[in-house]
């Protein structure tokens, strides 16, 4: 039985009783206002940047039900569960369920047993859907992760091309179209077809603070990752990203070899195999998660604390987007990749070979470009990517172009013996060869391969012994990340384009990054202690003793998230244990003080919480 509010609510009532924050973030405030007086808004956020509660307080504070459309048909179990957790009425109708169940959903709707209800898209465009709706007391329909409206981005679903229907069938509900993807063009599509032209547009900043990024040329790949893991990220929670199913399993063994928890997840994976290692990620504490990109969008743990790649990302929106599901809890997280000549070789062919017209293959390419200069900058990472989304920043001191400065080196000697050694093999063998072969002529060695061919009676041959081969490596794959160099669609070899020509004839210097070999390591504190007394991350801000407090708290944690069968992070998020481990509350009263202590969790958790800080 529920007992309706007597009297309005406001929205900042509400966003300190039920979710137990102090302020609002961001635009969230204006967004909410806006909603809450029956106004339309898109709403650009990143991840992290706070969303979801620009539609849960309209639907809170407002009378009737908020309908949330969302993709995420796997997640929104979990979803209503969070609610549940601070006290908000929550339900969800999927094809997961049994018919039974949806009508009872349904049922208390109708009811006004429910203060938000979660639809899947393809149930929007049903005539039993629409006369459910008609009957029901719409507050706010909130479209999520809108992008999925926008047919060139990544993540389209034909569904959501139905969700004009909204604005027309109901003209008198105010909607909110919430989105992490930043570029204009998907912005004017999600407007246009979502029929939202007098909406206002909340663009937040993109920039993700809390995030370091770094890049480093890659080795040993996979011992680098494990480097990563044990020396940074000890118990953390992590998404390592692959490019392929086989790489993404062989990864993951490889860490299990290693000792860490580690989970495949790739679209090649049985479903059930699927939903039980996605539960096991959201729900435990530090399991590492290998994937494929099929895994991530909705995902929406607060406490991850790394993202790797070990294979270059397409373009730098996915990139950011994969790159931004750690810390959004606003702890520090890391954002780390290894790239190498492979990738680079691997990438371009793979838009050579595929599908699609020139103009697409064209589309492809600029991606590519634009995700190999930021590998490839001299500058801030982070200013590189958001001035990509159009945002002008500063150095940002917390990436490792900006930790540690990368030394340039004039290059424009090694880039010409490159090049001439590679048009010298075409006019006088009619001949091209992958990198490999390339360097083995520079470095004047004579492997079986060299003699078959006898590449030892080249000019160039024996003339690049200044640099070694893993130079030899970041030259080829700097002069094919600025187009100076083209790979084959077939072998991968390497041949010349018109942007090699002013490199050979002197007109065009080329400056090369010295890549930093060594690991440019976030000179954080949990270093400076020594890496034995380092776990996770999140606690990196926290002095010793009270770093032992938090761990105690997460012990506690991981035990009542399994008693009721929930993740642990909607028991308390890792941030809201680092301010209790920081402050040691001594009473309710300082307890239901601290960010993320809202009413319910404090009747339900308060006393044995304030019991383990007692107990320090
Ligand atoms: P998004 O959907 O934009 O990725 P979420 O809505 O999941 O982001 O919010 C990200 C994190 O920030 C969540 O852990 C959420 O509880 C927290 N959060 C949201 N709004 C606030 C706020 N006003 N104060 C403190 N934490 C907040
Ligand atoms: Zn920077």
């Amino acid at each position: 039985m529920c007992v309706m509010p007597t009297r309005a609510v406001t929205p900042l009532e509400v966003l300190r009783e039920t979710f137990g924050y102090d302020d609002f973030k961001g635009d969230q405030e204006r967004v909410i206002r806006h909603v809450v007086e029956g106004g339309d808004a898109l709403v650009l956020m990143p991840t992290g940047g706070g969303k979801s509660l620009c539609y849960q307080i309209p639907a809170l504070v407002r009378p009737g039900v908020g309908v949330v459309i969302s993709p995420l048909i796997a997640l929104m179990h979990d979803q209503v569960t969070a609610l549940d957790a601070v006290g908000v009425r929550a339900g969800y109708l999927n094809s997961t369920q049994s018919l039974e169940e949806q009508r009872r959903t349904e049922q208390a709707a109708l009811d006004g047993e429910l203060d938000l209800l979660y639809l899947a898209p393809e149930r929007v465009g049903l005539a039993r859907t629409q006369d459910f709706l008609d009957r029901l007391h719409v507050s706010v329909f909130a479209i999520d992760e809108a992008h999925c409206v926008s047919q060139w981005g990544h993540d389209f679903r034909p569904d959501y091309l139905r969700l004009a229907v909204l604005g027309e069938r109901w003209p008198d509900v105010p909607r909110v179209a919430l989105t992490a993807t930043a570029t204009r063009e998907t912005r004017s599509e999600i407007v246009q077809r979502l029929g939202l032209e007098a909406a206002h547009t909340y663009v937040a900043s993109f920039d993700r603070p809390n995030i370091t990024y770094r890049i480093v040329p890659k080795l040993q790949g996979l011992d680098q990752l494990v480097d990563l893991i044990r020396t940074e990220h000890p118990g953390d929670a992590g998404i390592v990203y692959r490019l392929s199913r086989a790489s993404v399993e062989k990864t993951a063994e490889a860490l299990v070899r290693q000792g860490i928890e580690a989970l495949p997840y790739h679209a090649g994976l049985p479903s059930e195999v699927r939903a039980a290692n996605q539960a096991r990620f959201l729900r435990e504490d530090g399991v590492v998660m290998v994937a494929t990109i099929a895994f991530g969008m909705g995902i929406d743990k607060p406490d991850v604390r790394f993202v790797a790649h070990l294979d270059l990302p397409r373009s730098i929106e996915g990139y950011y987007q994969e790159t931004g599901r750690a810390g959004r809890d606003g702890l520090p997280a890391t954002a780390w990749m290894a790239y190498g000549l492979a990738d680079v070789v691997q990438q371009r062919q793979l838009i050579a070979t595929s599908e699609g017209d020139a103009a697409h293959k064209r589309r492809l390419g600029h991606h590519l470009d634009a995700m190999l200069g930021l590998c490839e900058a001299m500058s801030c990472r982070r200013q590189v990517v958001l001035e990509y989304f159009g945002e002008a920043a500063g150095p940002c001191g917390n990436c490792d172009t900006c930790l540690t400065p990368p030394e340039a080196y004039d290059g424009t000697v090694a880039a010409q013996k490159l090049l001439s050694t590679v048009v010298r093999l075409r006019r006088e063998r009619n001949q091209s060869f992958g990198a490999g072969q390339l360097i083995d002529i520079l470095l004047g060695r004579r492997t079986a391969k060299v003699d078959q061919w006898a590449h030892h009676e080249l000019s160039t041959f024996g003339i690049g012994t200044e640099l070694a081969e893993p130079q030899w490596r970041a030259v080829v794959r700097h002069l094919l990340a600025a187009g100076a160099l083209a790979v084959s669609s077939d072998h991968g070899a390497i041949t010349v384009t018109d942007d090699s020509w002013p490199v050979l004839r002197g007109e065009r210097t080329v400056q090369l990054r010295q890549d930093v070999v060594s690991r440019a390591r976030r000179p954080s504190k949990v270093d400076a202690r020594g890496a034995a007394a380092s776990r996770s991350a999140a606690a990196s801000e926290l002095s010793a003793t009270d770093r032992d407090l938090f761990e105690r708290l997460r012990a506690w944690r991981a035990e009542t998230a399994k008693a009721a069968a929930v993740p642990a992070y909607v028991v308390f998020p890792d941030a809201t244990l680092v301010s209790i481990a920081s402050r040691r509350p001594a009473s309710t009263d300082e307890l239901s003080a601290i960010s993320g202590v809202g009413a319910k969790k404090l009747e339900a958790y308060g006393d044995e919480v304030l019991l383990v800080v007692a107990g320090a």
